[in-house]
């Protein structure tokens, strides 16, 4: 199916790694320019060059998040080099849980200024220009731990359920715009942050991969793969779903106890 993506300008913070990257080379495989952030230039570089030898039309720059003037400047620079944005994908984040009792105030706003205000910020500054594309849309990367809390989840999953009423209240504020805005609520799927865990904890990817679908009973017997991720993300981006706004998708295997 041919997305009808081809020469749109779609903005991913966290492209520079992990499941925005994955979303990045599907992008471009459909023919989409890229606009990418991260901060760590080094996995900005590689992230760049790797797009680029997939003939991607890619702008990489450093960018914290948290940091409002930062996101000023990458938006700037992002219609400067594309001249237009068609799509924006809040996907920057890492994973903070643990028990509420054990948390403090500054964990909070750690995560709250990472995982929510990033994207109200970003909304912010981009909806405008997402009004003037004739298929504007807002995807936010969401935990399904949102909707259904585990113990020992805080504060990743009180924040992304605040992500998911931004998501809806967005959706109202923009619709009348024709900008679509939805989330996608992720279970287990494999990126470099398990890499990373399963390097801390001595054991193989394969190995950790297993005992998380095991451990977690995803009914689907396995952990997603990022391109699962990055084909939902994609088509959601796309005009292809010019129907569906508000809406959170659970990509879990059907781990979630929700829809
Ligand atoms: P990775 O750690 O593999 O990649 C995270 C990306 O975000 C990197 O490019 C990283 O680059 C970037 N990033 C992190 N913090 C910031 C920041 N402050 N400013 C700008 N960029 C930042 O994570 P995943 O790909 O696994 O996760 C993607 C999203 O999905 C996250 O929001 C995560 O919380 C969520 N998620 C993932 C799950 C999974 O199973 N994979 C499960 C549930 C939720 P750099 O470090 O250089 O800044």
């Amino acid at each position: 199916m041919d997305l009808g993506l081809r020469d749109s300008v779609v903005l991913v913070t966290g492209g520079s790694d992990g499941l925005g990257l994955a979303l990045c080379r599907t992008l471009v495989g459909e023919g989409a320019k890229v606009a990418l952030c991260g901060r760590d230039a080094g996995r900005l570089t590689t992230a760049e060059a790797e797009l680029e030898a997939l003939d991607g039309d890619v702008l990489a720059r450093a960018c914290d998040v948290t940091d409002p003037e930062q996101l000023e400047h990458l938006v700037a620079a992002t219609l400067e080099r594309f001249g237009r944005l068609d799509g924006l994908v809040n996907n920057a984040g890492q994973t903070a849980v643990m028990k509420v009792t054990e948390t403090t105030d500054a964990d909070w706003s750690a995560d709250l200024d990472l995982k929510l205000l990033a994207a109200v910020r970003l909304s912010r500054l981009c909806a405008t220009h997402l009004a003037d594309s004739p298929h504007g849309s807002i995807l936010n990367v969401l935990s399904i731990s949102g909707k259904a809390p585990a113990a020992a989840s805080a504060p990743t999953s009180i924040t992304r359920a605040a992500g998911l009423a931004l998501t809806k209240a967005l959706s109202r504020d923009l619709g009348p715009d024709g900008v679509r805005v939805n989330a996608v609520l992720i279970g287990l799927i494999e990126s470099s942050q398990w890499v990373r865990r399963a390097e801390a904890l001595g054991t193989t990817l394969d190995e950790l991969y297993a005992n998380l679908a095991t451990s977690n009973d995803i009914p689907l017997g396995r952990v997603g793969t990022a391109r699962e991720f990055a084909d939902v993300v994609a088509f959601l981006l796309s005009p292809r779903s010019s129907f569906i706004s508000g809406a959170g998708l659970n990509v879990d295997g059907g781990m979630s106890p929700v829809s």
